[in-house]
């Protein structure tokens, strides 16, 4: 499809469920009935960045800040193998506060347990990138979070969207299987710029790609803006299913966060994994970067339990596995 076949579909609302279904059945045909589950480990909200949508951003003075130690992430990550999950997420603010040494180390302990290692900190330079890839981290997730180059600079005022796409190209180069995603319903983001983003997902030819509505946090400089729509982000999420029919999609939280439900639907059109958060549950009220976060509590027996039976009534299981994403080319 070209950006004016994409644009089409975008603009046109009375063919979304024949939208869905057909990105469902491509997940189905391409990745089988299947979903994988990652454990995200938020283990630290200390951020150096003034993304403005962002509620752990460094203006935002009412957040406690906080870093897991070594320690505490290993035992978190070792709690989560014994949960079931075969992916970890660690993700962070951007700060300097982590060490590339100490962040080596919990990498090559973590691999230990025999479990697929993803990482989400942010843009990095290339030599620490390389250091996390031969320390054993598997995959990489930076979302470009808009290819508007203007609004990226509006949303990002201390931002180099250039670098970002630089950090995305070098990530690919390393070996990462790497994800990108954007933000949809930011203030000023107009429809043509998603069929941007949908094509620069397919030219860094993404492994993974995560997306979700941009929900207002009070204590940002966007508290009053208009919430993004689920219905919108999932015909987003739906079209990069169709254009990149193998990768890995995940039903974010930001979508279930936004509407109750949202989570099924977006695994009814296209998307193929869920990512439970197993934080403990002490600290993870301070990594709000939006309000009431909506994710599955991994610490929560009901909570992973009403996940399972979710994604059983869809006639999925869970898969046992790794989750490579189909669309990656081992180095
Ligand atoms: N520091 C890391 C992780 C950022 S948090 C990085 O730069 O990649 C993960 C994602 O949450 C962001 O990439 C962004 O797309 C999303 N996010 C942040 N604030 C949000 C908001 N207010 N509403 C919806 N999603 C948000």
């Amino acid at each position: 499809m070209n950006k004016k076949e994409i644009l089409k579909i975008l603009k046109d609302d009375s063919i979304n469920s024949a939208l869905f279904d057909k990105a469902d059945k491509i997940r189905r045909k391409e990745c089988g009935n299947i979903v994988h589950l990652r454990g995200l480990i938020e283990f630290s909200n200390v951020c150096g960045r003034n993304c403005l949508y962002c509620g752990i951003n460094c203006k935002n003075k009412n957040v406690v800040r906080y870093t897991m130690n070594e320690d505490e992430i290993l035992s978190c990550a070792k709690n989560a193998t014994e949960l079931g999950f075969k992916t970890i997420v660690l993700q962070s603010g951007e700060g300097d506060n982590v060490s590339l040494d100490k962040m080596c180390s919990i990498i090559e302990k973590i691999k230990e347990l025999n479990i697929a290692l993803t990482l989400s900190l942010g843009e990095k330079t290339k030599e620490e990138y390389k250091a996390y890839k031969d320390s054993g981290a598997d995959r990489y997730l930076l979302r470009i979070e808009t290819t508007d180059e203007r609004l990226y600079k509006k949303m990002h005022p201390d931002g180099d969207f250039k670098n970002r796409v630089n950090c995305l190209y070098t990530l690919k180069e390393l070996g990462f299987e790497t994800g990108t995603g954007v933000l949809v319903g930011l203030p000023y983001q107009e429809i043509d710029s998603y069929a941007d983003d949908i094509l620069f997902f397919k030219k860094l030819n993404a492994d993974m790609i995560g997306l979700g509505p941009f929900i207002a946090h009070n204590q940002t400089e966007l508290k009053e803006a208009k919430n993004g729509d689920l219905t919108l982000a999932l015909k987003v999420m739906a079209l990069t299913r169709i254009i990149m029919p193998k990768i890995n999609i995940p039903a974010t939280t930001a979508m279930e966060t936004i509407e109750k439900n949202g989570r099924i639907k977006a695994l009814k059109s296209g998307a193929n994994v869920v990512m439970p958060n197993v934080t403990p549950e002490n600290i993870k009220e301070n990594y709000s970067i939006y309000p009431d976060k909506k994710g599955v509590d991994a610490h929560r027996a009901s909570e992973l339990d009403k996940l399972k039976k979710e994604i059983a009534s869809l006639g999925d299981s869970i898969s046992d596995d790794f989750g490579v994403s189909k669309n990656y080319k081992y180095q």
